[in-house]
C-alpha cells in the first residue's frame, strides 16, 4: 500500500490509454485541423505491450490501485485488446476493470471483451441528432450505430453502460432533456460532461461550458431528481436518481465543481508516460525503466516517491495563467 500524496490522497485509480490514435475526429478532442493526415501518431514500438501494461498495473495494484480503466484514443482500435483485459483480470487487487470507447467497434467486440473478465463500459455519445452528432464527431459517424454498441454491450453483461455526452453551449445543450429521457428506465446512467480545457488544440472557452447544475436543473424540472450519495471517495460524478425509481444520471462538474481534493487517478499514456493530472503537462518516463530493465521493486520505489510528490490541483486552481499553459491532448493521455 503506498502513501497519500502530498494532499493526503491515496492511489486507488488507473487509467490507461492503449492507443493515441481514432476513428473519430470529435471537435473537443482531436480537431481535424491539427490530426490530419501529417499529423505524427505514436510508432508501434513506442507503444507500452501488453505485457508492459500487465506488469506495470500489478506494480499499481501492489501500490493501492484497485480501479483499471482503458482509453485512448479509441481503444478498442487496438488489435487484439481482449487480450490485454485478460492478463489484467489475473491480477490480484483489481476490483474494477472497465473501458471507455466512442461505441463504433462495441458491435464486433463487446461479447470477446467480456468473455475475457471486462466489468463494464461508458460510451461516449453526444447527441441523438444525427447531423448534431455529426458535426460534434465530424466523421459523419451516425447516432445509430452508437446505439447499437450500447446494446451490444448490455447484451454482453457489459452493465450499467455509461453513456458520456460532453455538453457544448449551443451544439448541444438543448438535447439535455432528450438525452436523459431516451435512456431513462434503461438501465444504462447518462453522464453530463462540463467541456474542459484538456490540451490545448480545442480552442476552449469558458462560455462553451454549460454548468453541470444548469443540466441538473433543466432534467429535475421535468423529471424530479434527487442525490445519490457517492458509493466512494475518489467518484467524479455526482450522482442524481429520478424520484420515480427510473435510474440515476450523473454530471462531472470538472470546471464548476472541481473534485481534486478527491483524485485518487494516475494516467499513463499509450506511450508509457506516468501522469499525475489530467492537465500535466510533462510525465515520468515509466516505459524507459522498464525497458532499461528496472525490477519490480524498482518501478514500485519509483511510483511510490512519485505519488507521495503529487500537488496537482488544476482544476481547482484553473485562471486565465493557468488556461494559457502547454499540457497534453486528451486524446495522447486518455480521458
Ligand atoms: N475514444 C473514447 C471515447 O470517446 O469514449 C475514449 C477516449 S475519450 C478522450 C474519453 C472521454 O473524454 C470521452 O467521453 C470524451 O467525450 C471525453 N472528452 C474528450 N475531450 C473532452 C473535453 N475537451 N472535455 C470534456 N470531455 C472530453
Ligand atoms: Fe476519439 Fe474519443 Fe477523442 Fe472523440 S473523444 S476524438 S472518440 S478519443
Ligand atoms: Fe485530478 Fe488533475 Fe483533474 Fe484535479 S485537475 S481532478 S488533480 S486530474
Amino acid at each position: 500500500m503506498t502513501d497519500v500524496d502530498t494532499f493526503a490522497r491515496p492511489l486507488r485509480d488507473l487509467r490507461i490509454s492503449v492507443t493515441d490514435r481514432c476513428n473519430f475526429r470529435c471537435t473537443y478532442c482531436m480537431p481535424k485541423e491539427i490530426f490530419d493526415r501529417d499529423y505524427e501518431f505514436l510508432a508501434r514500438e513506442m507503444l507500452l505491450s501488453f505485457e508492459e501494461i500487465a506488469r506495470v498495473t500489478k506494480v499499481f495494484a501492489g501500490l493501492g490501485v484497485r480501479k483499471v480503466r482503458l482509453t485512448g484514443g479509441e481503444p478498442l482500435l487496438r488489435a487484439n485488446l481482449e487480450e490485454l483485459i485478460a492478463l489484467l483480470r489475473d491480477i490480484e487487487g483489481i476490483e474494477d476493470l472497465t473501458l471507455t470507447s466512442n461505441g463504433s467497434l462495441l458491435r464486433r467486440k463487446a461479447q470477446v471483451l467480456a468473455e475475457a473478465g471486462l466489468d463494464r463500459v461508458s460510451v461516449s455519445l453526444d447527441s441523438l441528432d444525427d447531423a448534431v452528432f455529426a458535426s460534434m464527431n465530424d466523421v459523419d459517424y451516425p447516432v445509430g450505430k452508437v446505439l447499437d454498441g450500447i446494446d451490444a454491450a448490455a447484451e454482453a453483461g457489459l452493465t450499467p453502460v455509461k453513456v458520456n455526452v460532453v455538453v457544448k453551449r449551443g451544439v448541444n445543450d438543448h438535447e439535455v432533456v432528450a438525452m436523459a429521457e431516451h435512456f431513462k428506465g434503461t438501465g444504462h446512467i447518462v453522464r453530463f460532461i462540463e467541456f474542459m480545457d484538456v490540451g490545448h488544440t480545442n480552442g476552449w472557452r469558458l462560455d462553451d461550458v454549460v454548468p453541470a447544475a444548469e443540466v441538473v436543473k433543466a432534467i429535475h424540472a421535468r423529471h424530479p431528481l434527487e442525490p445519490v450519495t457517492s458509493g466512494y471517495k475518489g467518484e467524479v460524478a455526482e450522482r442524481y436518481r429520478y424520484q420515480d425509481g427510473s435510474g440515476e444520471i450523473g454530471v462531472i462538474a470538472s470546471v464548476t465543481r472541481p473534485f481534486c481534493g478527491d483524485c485518487t487517478r494516475a494516467r499513463i499514456s499509450a506511450d508509457g508516460q506516468l501522469y499525475t493530472c489530467l492537465f500535466a503537462t510533462s510525465g515520468h518516463d515509466l516505459r524507459g525503466m522498464l525497458r532499461d530493465g528496472a525490477s519490480d521493486e524498482e518501478v514500485a520505489a519509483f511510483l511510490g516517491s512519485t505519488w507521495a510528490k503529487r500537488d496537482d490541483r488544476y482544476s481547482e486552481i484553473r485562471s486565465t495563467d493557468t488556461v494559457g499553459l502547454p499540457r497534453v491532448e486528451m486524446s495522447y493521455i486518455g480521458g
